[in-house]
């Protein structure tokens, strides 16, 4: 998480690029590690992920791609939607049915950009990230080896399931990275900047939007560590890499042992309130400098 925050301050989009690494290095056996991971590591190929369909969102285990076994070989035929990376990636990891409707059904393939049938769509006009391309990837009867199978036969969704608590939190941790970046270059304006005969950073109303800024980074970085911890720990908490999908607070009274703050605030208390206060008393203060309050600690200095 440290790392993608980091690379992510730089540039958002590219760093959750590289978080989709992982599976085949998690679940590939040594065949498939051996040919995919050299380049993948080395940053010659990259890989995609691809489970959402045009009519399988949310609802991933409703997905109608098939792969059909047909002697030692699958044939993939299907259409997956909204696929970062695709046409840019070479190597697929694809969810795809063998068996019974529902999740225990679906099993996960890795598809090679050159296996005749795979075509991409046009690539989606998005508002940002446009160093990742998104397109649809197009299964016309890609008859791939059998032993591109990842995992075991009917493992898929879990499989999937598994690469997006982990893909949650890279997105989360590259957000992270771009808000410190947008925090810095506020700050650094601010400081910057003169209007009146004094810096911006002298106003008052400013210095509380900067302070609102920072407490908010604070709080959601203090929540995707919760987050990590427990997915490290396969905790049953681990589900709180989902809010990530949808802003909602942590659970009271889960606040984690890593929040970077020693703040006196109430642990039954969420937080966002608990940092939002010890931040006011940090506003408070007359020097960016001197911040009263370790939890202050993650701020840029001026
Ligand atoms: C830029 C971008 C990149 C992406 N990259 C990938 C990728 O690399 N690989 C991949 O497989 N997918 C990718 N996706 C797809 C993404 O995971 C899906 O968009 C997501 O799963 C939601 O599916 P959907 O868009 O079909 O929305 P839907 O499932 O149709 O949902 C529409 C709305 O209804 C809400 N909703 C759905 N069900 C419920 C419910 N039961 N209760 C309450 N609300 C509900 C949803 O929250 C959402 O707001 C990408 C999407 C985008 C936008």
């Amino acid at each position: 998480m440290l790392v993608f925050e980091t690379l992510a301050s730089g540039c958002p989009a590219i760093a959750d690029y590289l978080s989709i690494h992982n599976m085949i290095d998690r679940y590939g056996d040594d065949a498939q590690r051996e040919r995919w991971l050299p380049r993948l590591c080395a940053m010659d190929d990259l890989a995609s992920y691809c489970l959402t369909e045009p009519g399988a969102g949310s609802d991933a285990a409703a997905l109608t791609t098939r792969a059909v076994p047909d002697g030692d070989h699958y044939v993939l035929t299907g259409v997956k939607q909204f696929i970062s990376g695709a046409g840019a990636a070479q190597v697929y990891v694809v969810m795809a049915r063998t068996g019974e409707p529902g999740p225990r059904g679906i099993s996960a393939f890795l598809v090679d950009k050159d296996d005749p049938g795979i075509s991409f769509g046009p690539n989606e006009r998005k508002m940002g990230w446009h160093a990742q391309p998104t397109r649809q990837v197009v299964l016309d009867g890609v008859r791939i080896p059998a032993d591109r199978l990842l995992g075991r036969a009917g493992e898929g969704f879990r499989i999937a399931m598994n690469g997006l608590n982990g893909g949650r939190l890279g997105i989360a941790a590259c957000s992270l990275g771009g808000a410190r970046s947008a925090l810095d270059r506020s700050l650094a304006h601010l400081a910057d900047r003169e209007a009146f005969g004094a810096r911006l950073l002298d106003a008052q109303a400013l210095r509380f939007r900067l302070a609102d800024m920072a407490t908010e980074l604070t709080a959601a970085r203090a929540l995707v560590q919760q987050a990590a911890r427990a997915l490290d720990a396969q905790d049953p908490r681990r589900r709180t890499c989902a809010p990530w999908r949808s802003g909602s607070p942590p659970t009271p009274g889960t606040r984690s042992p890593t929040a970077p703050c020693n703040c006196t605030a109430d642990t039954a208390t969420s937080p966002s309130t608990a940092l939002r206060r010890s931040s006011a008393t940090f506003v408070s203060t007359r020097s960016w400098k001197e911040p009263t309050r370790s939890c202050a600690s993650s701020w840029p200095a001026a």
